[in-house]
């Protein structure tokens, strides 16, 4: 047996005594299970003990691990990078998209969403921090992107989603900002989340309003390579 009951019932109460600290009700913040990496068997047994979001990073691991769960209550989020070849695919296995930087993707995930499932729900990578060589759109480009992402509807826009430079800085609470600003100035329905905070960060990101965090190493312990 496992240790993984352990550690859920661990990361669960990091993110309780968070909110309490930032006078958040901890209902308002979503686990998100980062299983990239990570064997079937390790996924299945937090699917038993309840866990229900799930974020994957690589599409063809994902797929496998879709399919041999498919009778289960899950939310499966895709987090990785996006290559226009993918776009099919993630549209046609996933509930949720984290990573979504630009128009062009969009519109495939859009045009390629099978009519028979709800909406794609979506949040925009932003690059925060502005490094040369990480994904995201820039800050300054975000609220332009929005006007042209909502008006697709078999996509529904709900936020935005970082991995900022490093500890320490203020990356979490210029991205509530920024959220909060988008919000106002584009009234858009489903706005709600803010995907941010890992394993190591996930107090400071809670404290700056995220509602989803996303927890990998914390959870599962160390990856695979
Ligand atoms: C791997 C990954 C995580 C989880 O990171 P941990 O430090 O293991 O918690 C979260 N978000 C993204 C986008 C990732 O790629």
């Amino acid at each position: 047996m496992h240790n993984m009951s352990n550690k859920l019932t661990q990361v669960k109460s990091r993110i309780q005594q968070a909110a309490k600290s930032a006078n958040r009700n901890s209902d308002d913040i979503t686990l998100l299970a980062v299983s990239k990496k990570q064997s079937f068997e390790n996924v299945l047994e937090l699917v038993q003990q309840g866990q229900q979001d799930f974020g994957e990073n690589y599409l063809q691991e994902a797929i496998e691990k879709i399919e041999r769960l498919k009778d289960h209550p899950i939310q499966w989020h895709f987090i990785g990078p996006i290559q226009s070849n993918k776009t099919r695919s993630i549209a046609s296995h996933f509930d949720w998209v984290h990573s979504v930087d630009r128009l062009k993707i969009a519109q495939r995930l859009n045009d390629q969403r099978p009519e028979h499932l709800p909406p794609l729900k979506i949040c925009i990578q932003v690059n925060i921090d502005e490094e040369d060589n990480k994904s995201g759109v820039s800050p300054s480009d975000v609220a332009a992107l929005c006007r042209d992402i909502a008006k697709l509807d078999k996509i529904e826009m709900h936020g935005l989603m970082c991995i900022p430079d490093k500890e320490g800085t203020d990356a979490f609470t210029r991205m509530q900002v920024l959220f909060n600003t988008v919000g106002d100035e584009i009234k858009l329905h489903h706005w709600d989340t803010l995907s941010m905070g890992m394993s190591a960060d996930l107090e400071e990101a809670i404290g700056a309003g995220s509602t989803i965090v996303r927890v990998g190493t914390a959870l599962f312990g160390e990856r695979k390579v």
